[in-house]
């Protein structure tokens, strides 16, 4: 019996076993390896590790742990219960763990765009976070994909890191006459011929290919697509989710449930590392004082 389960080993999971450990707690980080941004090359906006690779972040985020007696298993869970105060957790080769306390900091995952050539780019040259990206994008030809009206409001936010934007609704032709007197206003250009392809080097975007054969110049790419959620063991365990598809959460990270945190990008707040490591240390010592509590004499 553990003191606390945490499913998820990014920045949420570790920085809650971090506190956790520290406080003497029994506790094992499950994670399956996978966090959000292992796209990615670079890791920006976290002071102190500024543009640190994000699997450096996370190794040594896992060295430190191992001073403090944390266990971390590499397994994907399957399927997570809670009945009279106690979470049942099996992962996916049929070994059981049960805790006191249960935090889910299993993230989440982005809708990306349709299109040949984006798996090769994504988080080099494509991004769908401009306070992540946007600086190393400044001043470049950024196009910003969004089919329909999807792309309105990243278009306009774009023009704060560079003047030449052009919003790509491919092939579709929502956009109604006040969008594009607003986007117009504000010097977004706007292009609505369908995509073929991207093309690039070594993750690099330098040509959107259109239907028409033409080629167009851009060196970075934006989206904002929505997401959804890595695991569904929050809606296994009877979450609230809120209209974007992340879990509720109060202050402290209680979710509805007694005894199941939530925190880092799965709930509710900011999707970035230094949050997510944030509310991981929240939850850690949310937890740890619900432990004290119920063992107080
Ligand atoms: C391309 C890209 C670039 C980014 N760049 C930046 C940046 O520069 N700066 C910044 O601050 N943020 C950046 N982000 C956002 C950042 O990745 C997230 O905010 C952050 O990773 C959230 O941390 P987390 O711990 O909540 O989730 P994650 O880091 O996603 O970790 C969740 C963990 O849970 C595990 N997991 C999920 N389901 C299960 C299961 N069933 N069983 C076991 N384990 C499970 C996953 O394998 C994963 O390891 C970027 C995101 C992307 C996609």
């Amino acid at each position: 019996m553990y003191d606390v389960i945490i499913i998820g080993g990014g920045p949420a999971g570790l920085n809650a076993a971090m506190l956790l450990g520290r406080s003497r707690r029994k506790v094992v980080v499950l994670d399956s390896g996978k966090p959000r941004n292992r796209w990615a090359i670079k890791m920006n906006g976290f002071l102190s590790s500024d543009g640190m690779n994000p699997r450096e972040f996370i190794e040594r985020g896992r060295a430190e742990l191992e001073k403090y007696g944390v266990e971390l298993v590499s397994v994907v869970v399957k399927t997570a219960t809670y009945t009279k105060g106690e979470f049942v957790v099996n992962d996916e080769n049929g070994k059981v763990y049960r805790s006191r306390k249960l935090l889910l900091a299993t993230g989440l995952k982005d809708n990306l765009p349709e299109l040949e050539g984006v798996e090769e780019m994504y988080g080099k040259s494509i991004h769908h976070c401009p306070y992540c990206d946007g600086w190393e994008s400044r001043d470049k030809a950024i196009a910003v994909y969004g089919p329909e009206r999807k792309g309105i409001g990243q278009a306009l936010a774009m023009k704060n890191w560079s003047d030449d934007v052009t919003l790509y609704t491919d092939g579709t032709d929502s956009l109604r006459r006040e969008d594009m007197e607003l986007l117009n206003r504000n010097g977004v250009k706007v292009q609505k011929e369908k995509i073929v392809r991207l093309e690039g080097e070594e993750g690099m975007l330098q040509h959107i290919v259109l239907s028409s054969g033409e080629k167009k110049l851009q060196q970075a790419m934006f989206f904002s697509l929505g997401t959804l959620q890595q695991s569904d063991l929050g809606e296994q365990l009877g979450c609230e989710f809120t209209s974007k598809g992340v879990i509720k959460t109060k202050k402290l990270q209680h979710s509805n449930i007694p005894g199941l945190f939530v925190a880092g990008d799965a709930a509710r707040d900011m999707q970035m590392v230094i949050v997510a490591a944030a509310e991981g240390a929240k939850a850690g010592v949310a937890i740890n004082m619900e432990l004290q509590e119920e063992d107080r004499k």
